[in-house]
Protein backbone atom coordinates (compact mmCIF):
# COMPACT_ATOMS: atom_id res chain seq x y z
CA UNK A 1 0.00 0.00 0.00
CA UNK A 2 2.72 2.34 0.76
CA UNK A 3 4.62 1.45 -2.39
CA UNK A 4 1.83 1.81 -4.31
CA UNK A 5 0.82 5.63 -2.66
CA UNK A 6 4.76 6.47 -3.20
CA UNK A 7 4.87 5.36 -6.74
CA UNK A 8 1.12 7.60 -7.86
CA UNK A 9 2.69 10.74 -5.93
CA UNK A 10 5.67 10.39 -7.59
CA UNK A 11 3.62 9.99 -11.55
CA UNK A 12 1.60 12.85 -10.05
CA UNK A 13 5.23 15.11 -9.20
CA UNK A 14 6.79 14.52 -12.18
CA UNK A 15 3.48 15.25 -14.25
CA UNK A 16 3.08 18.84 -12.71
CA UNK A 17 4.76 22.15 -14.53
CA UNK A 18 7.10 23.06 -11.21
CA UNK A 19 10.52 24.15 -12.20
CA UNK A 20 12.17 21.24 -11.48
CA UNK A 21 10.45 19.42 -13.97
CA UNK A 22 10.94 22.24 -16.49
CA UNK A 23 14.35 22.17 -15.84
CA UNK A 24 14.45 18.37 -16.58
CA UNK A 25 12.83 18.69 -19.75
CA UNK A 26 14.61 21.38 -20.90
CA UNK A 27 12.68 23.03 -23.97
CA UNK A 28 14.19 23.07 -27.19
CA UNK A 29 14.46 27.46 -28.30
CA UNK A 30 12.90 27.78 -31.27
CA UNK A 31 16.51 28.79 -32.98
CA UNK A 32 17.68 25.46 -32.34
CA UNK A 33 18.08 22.94 -34.45
CA UNK A 34 16.06 19.73 -33.63
CA UNK A 35 18.88 17.11 -34.21
CA UNK A 36 23.01 17.23 -32.56
CA UNK A 37 25.89 15.09 -32.19
CA UNK A 38 26.67 14.45 -28.90
CA UNK A 39 28.83 11.40 -27.51
CA UNK A 40 28.52 8.77 -30.09
CA UNK A 41 25.27 9.41 -32.32
CA UNK A 42 23.46 12.35 -33.55
CA UNK A 43 20.62 12.89 -30.48
CA UNK A 44 17.22 14.95 -29.99
CA UNK A 45 18.86 18.35 -28.96
CA UNK A 46 17.17 17.73 -25.19
CA UNK A 47 19.44 14.66 -24.85
CA UNK A 48 22.93 16.36 -25.32
CA UNK A 49 23.38 16.40 -21.70
CA UNK A 50 26.54 16.42 -19.55
CA UNK A 51 26.14 15.23 -15.69
CA UNK A 52 26.68 17.69 -12.63
CA UNK A 53 29.48 15.65 -11.51
CA UNK A 54 31.89 15.53 -14.86
CA UNK A 55 34.95 17.20 -14.93
CA UNK A 56 33.29 19.58 -17.23
CA UNK A 57 31.14 20.86 -14.93
CA UNK A 58 33.24 20.83 -11.58
CA UNK A 59 36.55 21.81 -13.37
CA UNK A 60 34.65 24.61 -16.12
CA UNK A 61 36.50 22.30 -18.58
CA UNK A 62 34.87 22.60 -22.20
CA UNK A 63 36.55 24.45 -25.06
CA UNK A 64 34.47 24.75 -28.40
CA UNK A 65 34.39 26.76 -31.48
CA UNK A 66 31.34 28.80 -32.48
CA UNK A 67 31.32 28.49 -36.43
CA UNK A 68 29.29 30.16 -39.16
CA UNK A 69 27.42 28.26 -41.76
CA UNK A 70 26.70 30.88 -44.56
CA UNK A 71 24.21 30.27 -47.67
CA UNK A 72 26.25 30.63 -50.87
CA UNK A 73 25.56 32.83 -53.47
CA UNK A 74 25.90 30.66 -56.56
CA UNK A 75 24.68 27.35 -55.90
CA UNK A 76 22.58 28.16 -52.56
CA UNK A 77 23.65 25.88 -50.34
CA UNK A 78 25.12 26.65 -47.34
CA UNK A 79 29.10 26.32 -46.20
CA UNK A 80 31.11 26.70 -43.35
CA UNK A 81 33.22 29.76 -43.19
CA UNK A 82 37.03 29.02 -42.36
CA UNK A 83 36.09 25.40 -40.92
CA UNK A 84 40.01 24.39 -40.67
CA UNK A 85 41.08 27.30 -39.28
CA UNK A 86 38.27 26.84 -36.26
CA UNK A 87 39.43 22.95 -36.33
CA UNK A 88 43.00 23.76 -36.00
CA UNK A 89 42.61 26.41 -32.71
CA UNK A 90 39.97 23.45 -31.36
CA UNK A 91 42.61 21.44 -31.34
CA UNK A 92 45.23 24.30 -29.81
CA UNK A 93 43.05 24.54 -26.99
CA UNK A 94 42.66 21.16 -26.85
CA UNK A 95 46.73 21.13 -26.44
CA UNK A 96 46.86 24.37 -23.66
CA UNK A 97 44.10 22.60 -22.08
CA UNK A 98 46.27 19.36 -21.59
CA UNK A 99 42.78 17.56 -22.95
CA UNK A 100 42.55 14.66 -25.47
CA UNK A 101 41.15 14.78 -29.12
CA UNK A 102 37.69 13.05 -29.33
CA UNK A 103 38.76 9.43 -30.75
CA UNK A 104 37.62 8.89 -34.12
CA UNK A 105 35.87 11.87 -35.01
CA UNK A 106 35.68 13.49 -38.68
CA UNK A 107 34.01 17.24 -36.85
CA UNK A 108 33.89 18.56 -40.90
CA UNK A 109 32.40 14.64 -41.98
CA UNK A 110 29.24 15.61 -38.28
CA UNK A 111 28.90 18.77 -39.45
CA UNK A 112 28.27 17.77 -43.15
CA UNK A 113 25.56 14.94 -41.64
CA UNK A 114 24.53 17.67 -38.54
CA UNK A 115 23.44 19.96 -41.99
CA UNK A 116 21.62 17.20 -43.90
CA UNK A 117 19.77 15.82 -40.89
CA UNK A 118 18.65 19.19 -39.84
CA UNK A 119 18.11 20.41 -43.38
CA UNK A 120 19.80 23.35 -42.82
CA UNK A 121 20.01 25.67 -45.89
CA UNK A 122 20.28 28.93 -43.94
CA UNK A 123 22.53 31.14 -42.42
CA UNK A 124 23.13 29.16 -39.12
CA UNK A 125 25.85 29.05 -36.48
CA UNK A 126 27.42 25.53 -34.90
CA UNK A 127 29.05 25.53 -31.66
CA UNK A 128 31.35 22.56 -31.70
CA UNK A 129 32.64 21.53 -28.05
CA UNK A 130 34.85 18.96 -26.48
CA UNK A 131 34.05 18.42 -22.65
CA UNK A 132 35.49 15.96 -20.22
CA UNK A 133 32.45 13.98 -19.25
CA UNK A 134 34.25 11.59 -17.39
CA UNK A 135 34.50 11.73 -12.70
CA UNK A 136 37.03 12.31 -11.08
CA UNK A 137 39.52 15.39 -8.95
CA UNK A 138 41.19 17.75 -10.89
CA UNK A 139 44.10 16.57 -11.80
CA UNK A 140 41.88 13.37 -13.28
CA UNK A 141 42.79 12.55 -16.88
CA UNK A 142 39.96 13.56 -19.07
CA UNK A 143 37.69 11.84 -21.53
CA UNK A 144 36.75 13.71 -24.49
CA UNK A 145 32.97 14.37 -25.00
CA UNK A 146 32.34 16.01 -28.47
CA UNK A 147 29.34 17.74 -29.25
CA UNK A 148 27.99 19.64 -32.38
CA UNK A 149 24.98 21.45 -32.66
CA UNK A 150 23.37 23.95 -34.79
CA UNK A 151 20.93 27.41 -34.11
CA UNK A 152 19.71 29.10 -37.10
CA UNK A 153 21.10 32.56 -36.63
CA UNK A 154 20.88 35.69 -39.66
CA UNK A 155 22.71 39.12 -38.24
CA UNK A 156 22.48 40.41 -34.94
CA UNK A 157 20.57 43.89 -33.96
CA UNK A 158 23.87 46.06 -35.45
CA UNK A 159 23.81 44.63 -38.42
CA UNK A 160 20.24 44.10 -39.07
CA UNK A 161 19.22 47.50 -37.61
CA UNK A 162 22.11 49.49 -38.99
CA UNK A 163 23.40 50.49 -35.08
CA UNK A 164 26.25 51.46 -33.91
CA UNK A 165 27.44 50.78 -30.14
CA UNK A 166 28.18 52.71 -27.47
CA UNK A 167 31.41 50.63 -25.63
CA UNK A 168 32.42 51.01 -22.26
CA UNK A 169 36.49 50.30 -21.67
CA UNK A 170 36.16 47.98 -18.66
CA UNK A 171 38.04 47.97 -15.32
CA UNK A 172 37.54 44.24 -15.41
CA UNK A 173 41.31 42.52 -16.96
CA UNK A 174 41.70 40.15 -19.21
CA UNK A 175 43.58 37.18 -17.60
CA UNK A 176 46.97 37.77 -17.87
CA UNK A 177 48.72 35.26 -19.80
CA UNK A 178 50.64 34.35 -17.01
CA UNK A 179 47.59 33.02 -15.31
CA UNK A 180 45.62 31.58 -18.30
CA UNK A 181 46.30 31.25 -21.70
CA UNK A 182 44.17 33.69 -23.93
CA UNK A 183 44.60 31.37 -26.49
CA UNK A 184 42.49 28.38 -25.13
CA UNK A 185 38.80 28.75 -26.04
CA UNK A 186 37.61 27.26 -23.07
CA UNK A 187 34.45 28.00 -21.13
CA UNK A 188 36.29 29.15 -17.73
CA UNK A 189 38.08 32.09 -20.20
CA UNK A 190 34.24 33.65 -19.96
CA UNK A 191 33.30 34.27 -16.72
CA UNK A 192 35.54 36.89 -16.03
CA UNK A 193 34.63 38.90 -19.16
CA UNK A 194 30.81 37.93 -18.61
CA UNK A 195 31.27 40.03 -15.13
CA UNK A 196 32.59 43.32 -17.41
CA UNK A 197 29.91 43.11 -20.06
CA UNK A 198 27.12 42.62 -16.78
CA UNK A 199 28.07 45.84 -15.05
CA UNK A 200 28.87 47.61 -18.72
CA UNK A 201 25.14 46.81 -19.36
CA UNK A 202 24.19 48.27 -16.09
CA UNK A 203 25.77 51.68 -16.58
CA UNK A 204 24.08 51.85 -20.12
CA UNK A 205 26.25 50.52 -22.43
CA UNK A 206 25.99 48.20 -25.22
CA UNK A 207 28.96 45.92 -24.78
CA UNK A 208 32.69 46.27 -23.42
CA UNK A 209 36.25 45.92 -24.28
CA UNK A 210 38.65 44.11 -21.30
CA UNK A 211 42.13 46.05 -20.76
CA UNK A 212 45.30 43.54 -19.90
CA UNK A 213 46.89 43.59 -17.01
CA UNK A 214 49.11 47.02 -18.36
CA UNK A 215 46.26 48.79 -19.02
CA UNK A 216 46.08 48.36 -22.90
CA UNK A 217 42.99 47.33 -24.65
CA UNK A 218 42.55 43.44 -25.62
CA UNK A 219 39.10 42.75 -26.61
CA UNK A 220 35.32 42.02 -25.47
CA UNK A 221 34.46 38.86 -24.42
CA UNK A 222 33.21 37.22 -27.44
CA UNK A 223 34.60 39.28 -30.16
CA UNK A 224 38.12 41.40 -31.42
CA UNK A 225 38.16 44.92 -31.44
CA UNK A 226 39.93 47.33 -34.50
CA UNK A 227 39.95 50.90 -34.75
CA UNK A 228 40.33 52.96 -37.51
CA UNK A 229 42.68 56.40 -37.45
CA UNK A 230 43.84 58.41 -39.99
CA UNK A 231 43.12 55.75 -42.69
CA UNK A 232 44.80 52.94 -40.95
CA UNK A 233 43.20 49.88 -39.12
CA UNK A 234 44.19 48.70 -36.52
CA UNK A 235 44.09 45.90 -33.76
CA UNK A 236 45.82 44.90 -30.56
CA UNK A 237 48.25 42.65 -31.07
CA UNK A 238 47.90 38.43 -29.93
CA UNK A 239 50.12 38.99 -27.13
CA UNK A 240 48.16 41.52 -25.67
CA UNK A 241 46.10 39.24 -24.08
CA UNK A 242 43.36 38.30 -27.62
CA UNK A 243 42.35 35.35 -28.95
CA UNK A 244 43.25 34.36 -32.31
CA UNK A 245 40.02 35.42 -33.79
CA UNK A 246 38.80 34.07 -37.20
CA UNK A 247 37.57 37.31 -38.31
CA UNK A 248 40.43 39.26 -36.78
CA UNK A 249 42.63 37.22 -39.44
CA UNK A 250 39.76 37.66 -42.14
CA UNK A 251 39.63 41.58 -41.64
CA UNK A 252 43.27 41.73 -41.91
CA UNK A 253 43.34 39.56 -45.38
CA UNK A 254 40.62 41.76 -46.75
CA UNK A 255 42.55 44.73 -45.96
CA UNK A 256 45.58 43.72 -47.57
CA UNK A 257 42.88 42.79 -51.10
CA UNK A 258 41.61 46.23 -50.71
CA UNK A 259 44.74 48.37 -50.32
CA UNK A 260 43.69 49.53 -46.98
CA UNK A 261 46.71 49.57 -44.65
CA UNK A 262 46.53 47.91 -41.56
CA UNK A 263 48.59 46.67 -38.46
CA UNK A 264 48.38 44.76 -35.02
CA UNK A 265 50.04 47.00 -32.55
CA UNK A 266 49.50 48.12 -29.13
CA UNK A 267 46.62 50.15 -28.61
CA UNK A 268 46.34 52.82 -25.11
CA UNK A 269 42.80 53.66 -24.19
CA UNK A 270 43.60 57.10 -25.44
CA UNK A 271 44.30 55.19 -29.06
CA UNK A 272 40.43 54.33 -28.74
CA UNK A 273 39.05 57.59 -27.71
CA UNK A 274 40.96 58.79 -29.99
CA UNK A 275 39.86 56.41 -32.92
CA UNK A 276 38.00 57.95 -36.19
CA UNK A 277 36.03 54.92 -36.56
CA UNK A 278 35.91 51.29 -34.51
CA UNK A 279 33.70 47.96 -35.04
CA UNK A 280 33.85 44.99 -32.89
CA UNK A 281 34.30 41.55 -34.71
CA UNK A 282 33.52 37.72 -34.23
CA UNK A 283 32.04 34.67 -35.83
CA UNK A 284 28.25 35.37 -33.44
CA UNK A 285 28.52 39.24 -33.91
CA UNK A 286 29.95 39.20 -37.24
CA UNK A 287 30.24 43.29 -37.37
CA UNK A 288 29.27 45.52 -34.81
CA UNK A 289 30.28 49.36 -35.40
CA UNK A 290 31.36 51.25 -32.30
CA UNK A 291 29.71 54.70 -32.11
CA UNK A 292 31.32 55.97 -28.87
CA UNK A 293 33.71 54.42 -26.36
CA UNK A 294 32.56 55.97 -23.23
CA UNK A 295 31.51 58.99 -23.72
CA UNK A 296 34.12 59.45 -26.28
CA UNK A 297 31.90 59.93 -29.73
CA UNK A 298 33.11 58.53 -32.60
CA UNK A 299 32.14 59.10 -36.63
CA UNK A 300 28.51 57.85 -37.29
CA UNK A 301 27.47 54.21 -39.01
CA UNK A 302 27.19 56.48 -41.86
CA UNK A 303 30.72 58.18 -41.99
CA UNK A 304 32.72 54.74 -41.12
CA UNK A 305 33.49 54.63 -44.62
CA UNK A 306 36.28 51.61 -44.10
CA UNK A 307 34.45 49.90 -41.58
CA UNK A 308 31.60 49.69 -44.27
CA UNK A 309 34.12 48.41 -47.18
CA UNK A 310 35.44 45.61 -44.62
CA UNK A 311 32.00 44.81 -44.10
CA UNK A 312 30.84 44.58 -47.64
CA UNK A 313 34.02 42.47 -48.64
CA UNK A 314 33.56 40.40 -45.65
CA UNK A 315 29.80 39.18 -46.60
CA UNK A 316 30.92 38.48 -50.14
CA UNK A 317 33.54 36.10 -49.38
CA UNK A 318 31.61 34.00 -46.79
CA UNK A 319 29.00 33.65 -49.21
CA UNK A 320 31.41 31.89 -51.37
CA UNK A 321 32.11 34.87 -54.14
CA UNK A 322 36.22 35.34 -53.99
CA UNK A 323 38.28 38.13 -54.06
CA UNK A 324 38.46 38.67 -57.73
CA UNK A 325 34.77 39.14 -57.37
CA UNK A 326 35.60 42.20 -55.38
CA UNK A 327 34.99 45.07 -58.49
CA UNK A 328 37.92 47.15 -58.74
CA UNK A 329 36.45 50.41 -57.95
CA UNK A 330 35.52 49.12 -54.51
CA UNK A 331 38.97 47.21 -53.87
N1 LIG B 1 37.58 36.89 -28.68
C1 LIG B 1 36.92 36.01 -27.92
C2 LIG B 1 37.25 35.91 -26.48
C3 LIG B 1 35.93 35.19 -28.49
O1 LIG B 1 35.26 34.31 -27.75
C4 LIG B 1 35.65 35.31 -29.87
C5 LIG B 1 34.58 34.47 -30.49
N2 LIG B 1 35.09 33.24 -30.88
C6 LIG B 1 36.38 36.23 -30.62
C7 LIG B 1 37.33 37.02 -30.00
C8 LIG B 1 36.18 36.31 -32.10
O2 LIG B 1 36.76 35.14 -32.65
P1 LIG B 1 36.25 34.54 -34.01
O3 LIG B 1 36.40 35.60 -35.02
O4 LIG B 1 37.17 33.39 -34.29
O5 LIG B 1 34.87 34.12 -33.80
Amino acid sequence: MMIESTHVQEKTALDEPTAKNQRRQAKRPDAAYAICFHGEDFVPWADATIHVNSLAMRYALSVFEGIRIYRQKHDLVVRAFRLEEHLARLRNSLRLMRMPEPEGKDIAHILDELIRLNEIDEDSYVRVSVSPDNFGDIASQTRACLTVAATRMGRKRWLAEGQSMRVAVSCWQRSHELAFPSAAKNISNYAGPRLALLEARESGFDGVVLTNHEGFVSESPTSALFIVKDGVVLTPLLTDGVLPSITRAAVLEICETLDIEAREQRLSRTDVYLADEAFLCGTGVEFAPIGAFGGHVLKSWKEARITAQIIDAYFRIVRGESMKEIPEAER
